[in-house]
């Protein structure tokens, strides 16, 4: 529960925090389906990210002791698009394989690409987007979209990463609480959710058309940045995700490319969510977005209830 806390082991590291929050991960079993039993099931797999604070807000000129980070760095974001940010939900898409996973963390460099789905201050929007759905089709007949269902919740942090001898870039790196250490692993091992994980991640320029196996959204569902981010990009098709508000356009596409599953030997930085908070009442997930279903894969690493 909680933004949790990260302590630089290596001070040497040059290592920036742009953001922090927690982060949940659901899946959608496929149509017709009430969960899934293997990757192949699976509809498409989500993060939701919560941004609290960052580095760079509390940088802002705001007293750092007034315990609202969160809400200041909601507050630059309001900024620029006017509306402030609770939460993104980031779908995470095919990639060339067909796979809703995540890239594996034991194959460096394996690049999947994701887009935002949705940004929004009003936690019902994310809770409603993820719900299920009954609707008839002309052709099937009535069909039954199943609700998402929680697969794992920790914290994240947006780190800025200036190695010396190459460029500087970002990472999306993770530590899970939820489930708990103990308790089996099944559908996150099956969809590469390791209990911890570093990617770096790039934002596509929207003006690049795609290739191959990064198609992309539709050029009408495709982020429209305002011209001071846009200008981030200059003739890049790639940047890092620097500032981080660049998540806060819907239809922003990325890359999050593995790199490891280690982030303390990876980036001199450990990440360390609340003592004791490993009991389902301690959810924040389950406080956030209610019951929503079934809980089994979250609490049990389990794809089903027994
Ligand atoms: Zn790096």
């Amino acid at each position: 529960m909680g933004q949790g806390k990260e302590v630089k082991t290596r001070t040497e590291t040059p290592t920036e925090i742009q953001e922090r929050g927690e982060i949940f991960f659901f899946y959608r079993p496929k149509v017709e389906r009430e969960e899934a039993h293997s990757p192949d099931d699976v509809q498409r797999l989500y993060i939701v990210l919560r941004p609290e604070s960052g580095e760079r807000s509390v940088e802002s000129k705001q007293s750092p002791d007034s315990g609202k980070e969160g809400r200041i760095s909601h507050t630059n974001q309001t900024k620029h698009q006017g509306t402030a940010t609770e939460g993104g939900l980031y779908g995470v898409q095919v990639h060339g394989d067909g796979k809703k996973t995540l890239p594996d963390l034991s194959k460096p460099s394996t690049p999947f690409w994701g887009f935002v789905e949705l940004v929004t201050t009003n936690i019902e929007d994310i809770k409603s987007a993820l719900k299920g759905e009954e609707y008839d089709t002309a052709t099937r007949g009535h069909r039954h979209k199943p609700p998402a269902r929680p697969l794992g919740e920790g914290i994240y942090r947006l780190v800025r990463h200036n190695p010396g001898n190459r460029s500087t870039h970002t990472h999306l790196v993770y530590k899970l609480e939820f489930p708990p250490k103990e308790e089996k692993k099944e559908p996150q091992e099956s969809l590469n959710i390791e209990r911890q994980g570093s990617f770096v991640i790039q934002i596509r320029n929207p003006e690049h058309g795609g290739r191959g196996q990064f198609q992309g959204l539709q050029s009408k569902r495709k982020a429209v940045f305002p011209a001071h981010l846009h200008g981030e990009f200059g003739r890049r098709k790639f940047i890092p995700a620097d500032p981080p508000d660049l998540l806060n356009y819907q239809g922003c596409e990325f890359l999050l490319i593995s790199a490891s599953d280690d982030v303390e030997e990876e980036l001199g930085l450990e990440l360390e969510t609340e003592e004791g908070g490993e009991q389902p009442e301690c959810s924040d997930l389950v406080t956030t977005f209610g019951e929503c279903a079934s809980a089994a894969p979250l609490f049990k690493g389990m794809f089903q209830d027994l």
